[in-house]
């Protein structure tokens, strides 16, 4: 476990410095509203967009806020070719009594400047980062949805911008913040997804880009992707590229399994698999709640028969994106196992829960992970 020591308050932001250029047409208010009533995931962008601009010799510069809009981006751009990229993804949650909050922006901050050294890309101080999404949230607040279960998702990221067809880390990156309000993940309510091993890929070897968050890595996901869709699945799991036996992650979530004497298991940090904030935020309190949490190597084999020996009573995901989300079902070419009748568990929907209550300000923030914002 890490990062869970950085306490919210505690770090400076950078907003004051970006420039605000707002929108001389944002979206009129019956329409935002309207957009509000009916949200989807990531189809619908606020008003306006941070942006910054690194330059080698000479740092992060041209801090703005600007209307939302297309890129004006060189053919050349490296990214296109070499996809010199990465992001994070967190949201703002609107609390009943109106005010807005981050949960645990500086670990996502920590993590950006940890997939960016990976990648060859440059440092991003934490204050600009959360500077950024200060300057951004305090201009199109309004967007922020106040129903249950709604939030604005932020999508923090950079690329090489560069316009050359060398192989070398570019000199010239964009960094950009894009806002997009989402409603519930599952909005017929929580339903387990099924899950289908994938055969023949993996996402991320040893020594590879696993650990970071960046796009390649969602790229050499999509083909399984779309085979675990084909066998009637909505998600993909992936081993471990170098024996094919133990479990690593979903293609954007983190699994965990719950024994039946409620001993959690969830796959160790091999540098395969991407430390997920959820993840370290769930491992967290269900230590706190007195629960055993084992961070391990975990087989694929056992996973199998312990859920047909009803030894393994849940299996869960978690992210950002979908919180914590029961596994009804694991399908591979060999076998195809039901977990728990196919009904969400008392224990995924306890910490799921238990982390929502505090997203939300319904429960008192005793770790010190929200920062209010608005
Ligand atoms: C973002 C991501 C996760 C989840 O991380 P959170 O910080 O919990 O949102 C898990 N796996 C992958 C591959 C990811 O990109």
């Amino acid at each position: 476990m890490t990062d869970t020591t950085a306490s919210a308050a505690a770090t400076a932001s950078n907003a004051a410095a970006f420039e605000v250029r707002r929108h001389e047409a944002p979206l009129p208010v019956a329409e935002r509203n309207a957009a509000l009533a009916d949200l989807r995931f990531g189809t619908q962008f606020t008003d306006h967009m941070a942006r910054m601009q690194w330059v080698n010799g000479e740092g992060w510069g041209d801090r703005r806020v600007v209307p939302y809009g297309p890129l004006q981006l060189d053919p050349a751009a490296a990214v296109l070719h070499y996809a010199q990229e990465i992001f994070e993804g967190l949201k703002a949650y609107r609390w009943a009594d109106g005010s807005v909050h981050l949960f645990r922006p500086e670990a996502n901050a920590q993590r950006f400047n940890k997939s960016a050294h990976r990648l060859a890309l440059p440092q991003l101080p934490v204050e600009d980062f959360i500077g950024s999404i200060e300057a951004l949230v305090a201009v199109d607040e309004p967007w922020v949805p106040g129903t249950e279960e709604s939030s604005l998702y932020l999508r923090p990221y950079m690329f090489a911008s560069e316009a050359f067809l060398g192989v070398r880390p570019a000199h010239v990156i964009d960094y950009l913040l894009i806002a997009s309000p989402v409603g519930p993940y599952f909005p017929g309510g929580i339903k387990p997804v099924s899950i289908w091993v994938a055969q023949g890929f993996h996402r991320a070897g040893p020594g590879g880009t696993g650990d970071a968050k960046c796009g390649g890595n969602y790229a050499a996901s999509l083909l399984p992707q779309q085979q675990a869709i084909e066998a009637g699945c909505q998600q993909v799991l992936f081993l471990d590229a170098k024996e094919g036996r133990f479990l690593e992650e979903l293609g954007g979530m983190n699994v965990f399994v719950v024994r039946r004497d409620g001993t959690i298991e969830t796959p160790r940090l091999t540098g395969t698999i991407l430390e997920g904030i959820t993840r370290s935020s769930v491992i967290q309190q269900l230590e706190d709640d007195g629960r055993k949490v084992i961070e391990k190597d975990i087989t694929l084999d056992e996973v199998r028969t312990g859920v047909e020996s009803g030894d393994i009573a849940e299996v869960f995901a978690c992210g950002t994106a979908a919180v914590v989300t029961p596994v009804g079902r694991l399908a591979s070419p060999d076998f195809d196992v039901t977990i728990n009748d196919g009904v969400a568990g008392t224990v995924t929907m306890g910490i799921r829960q238990r982390l929502t209550d505090i997203q939300y300000g319904r429960d008192e923030d005793t770790y010190g992970w929200m920062r209010r914002i608005a």
